[in-house]
């Protein structure tokens, strides 16, 4: 029988996209399934030009913005592709996290196919299918428990959970005939799961492995300044303690450890934090996944609000959470009562809160990318026009570029492929099983 083989039909020298296939005799299963965040994208597809839905993967296939497998897409996604439908030969498909660039393409996947989840990344993709204009598809949902393993065939994989800007964020360990593989999904060890990923970077280590397929979003050159989760909390503290008037922060929407640490901050300053109705439905949703009192949830825990945007019609999802929400004349008029967790979407509310001049603004989500990133010119254009004063403060999701090259050299693998990332070269100073990936070559496991 051939030997494993691993071949990376995305991620690579691009960060976002991962679609892994690992292939042992007969059995073939694949890593994640999302569009990358390569410009790549939007040199084809913007805004206002988007694949058309009767033939979503065949206008993806014209630019090589996804894969060209066989046996993989629904018949309804590729319609008339000239990559004709075929049964199933995919064994599993797993998803290690449910950020879209890693979970966002599974609905052009055959719904014959396993998906192997994490029993709480099941419950958010739900919430976020129930809650936006997301679709992930019909799928054999196969969910996973925290290092239970799953035998596909001749393949073993061990689902081991990291520490990411996610909740239910997953790593793996992948047993084939001839070595054991270690993909890590995404990951950092500096915020309150750090323990998590600690557990899976030694089972990696003493699994002597094959090979490391390790994420590398920060390596290189970043000039961008990042705190811990426990550095973001300190700053908000600092910011909070005696100020007099409404205090505003925005986050990535399922960011809940953000959203921890701001409702724990808000408590300290005796400020109630107040989330948008998305964010309470999440919240509300995931909510049993969790010890009671980990996760503000409105409704359950103290000093945890919803804002009730004024809207024309309320969806039934929005609804549970319109009795106790709290409207914009409240907040306007006791501004210091508040920590309003504020959408970029949802600017417009600044126009009838009037939070006075010099109110603060706590940007905890990533610096741009470029200096010319136009969303984020619009938000300072708000941000000066209603006088507030703007505070950057971020943990990332991922490791920095010394903590990943420390890794690689504590995992020990016999050879590192580095994806999701824009410079792999920036692991060669971590030895010479570095061996940086081409997009669809297979390379064989154990050599
Ligand atoms: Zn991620």
């Amino acid at each position: 029988m051939a030997r494993p083989t691993v071949t990376f039909l995305g991620g690579v020298r691009e960060i976002g996209g991962n679609k892994i296939l690992i292939e042992d005799g007969p059995d073939r299963i694949l890593f994640d399934f999302g569009p990358s965040f390569s410009p790549r994208f939007e040199e084809y597809y913007v805004d206002y030009l988007q694949p058309r839905s009767t033939a979503p993967v065949k206008d993806l296939l014209e630019f090589g913005l996804i894969p060209r497998v066989e046996g993989l897409y629904s018949r309804e996604a590729l319609g008339d592709a000239d990559l004709a439908w075929r049964p199933p030969e995919i064994s599993g498909l797993f998803v290690s996290h449910a950020h879209a660039d890693h979970a966002g393409y599974l609905r052009y996947v055959d719904p014959e196919i396993p998906v192997h989840v994490g029993t709480g990344t099941k419950t958010l993709l739900d919430a976020i299918e129930g809650s936006t204009a997301m679709h992930y598809g019909d799928h054999a949902w196969r969910p996973f428990q925290d290092r239970v393993p799953i035998r596909i065939g001749h393949l073993e994989v061990v689902p081991y959970p990291v520490d990411h800007s996610i909740p239910f964020a997953y790593g793996f360990l992948v047993r084939t005939r001839e070595g054991t593989l270690v993909y890590t999904g995404d990951f950092r060890h500096h915020g309150p799961r750090a323990p998590d990923t600690h557990a899976f970077l030694e089972a990696a280590a003493a699994a002597s492995p094959a090979a490391l397929l390790i994420e590398g979003t920060r390596a290189g050159a970043d000039r961008r300044r990042n705190l811990s989760e426990e550095g973001v909390r300190a700053g908000v503290d600092g910011l909070l303690a005696d100020r007099s008037t409404l205090a505003l922060a925005c986050t990535y929407p399922r960011d809940v450890d953000r959203l921890t640490t701001l409702h724990r901050a808000a408590a300290e300053a005796d400020r109630t934090l107040v989330v948008s109705l998305r964010t309470a439905h999440l919240l509300a949703t995931i909510a049993p996944h969790f010890p009671a009192g980990a996760i503000p949830v409105p409704g359950t825990t103290d000093g945890v609000s919803v804002y009730g945007r004024k809207k024309k019609r309320y969806y039934n999802w929005e609804k549970p959470f319109l009795d106790d929400a709290i409207e914009s004349a409240e907040v306007a008029r006791h501004g210091a009562r508040y920590l309003l967790a504020l959408d970029l979407m949802n600017f417009p509310e600044l126009i009838d809160l009037r939070p006075p001049r010099g109110s603060p603004f706590v940007h905890s989500m990533s610096e741009p990318f470029s200096e010319d990133d136009v969303d984020d010119r619009v938000m300072h254009n708000w941000l000066d026009h209603f006088g507030l004063e703007f505070h950057q403060m971020h943990a990332s999701g991922h490791a920095s570029g010394p903590e990943l090259l420390e890794i690689v050299r504590s995992v020990g693998a016999r050879t590192v492929y580095p994806i999701h990332t824009e410079h792999p070269e920036a692991f060669d100073a971590a030895g010479a099983s570095v061996r940086p990936p081409e997009l669809a070559t297979r390379y064989a496991i154990g050599t």
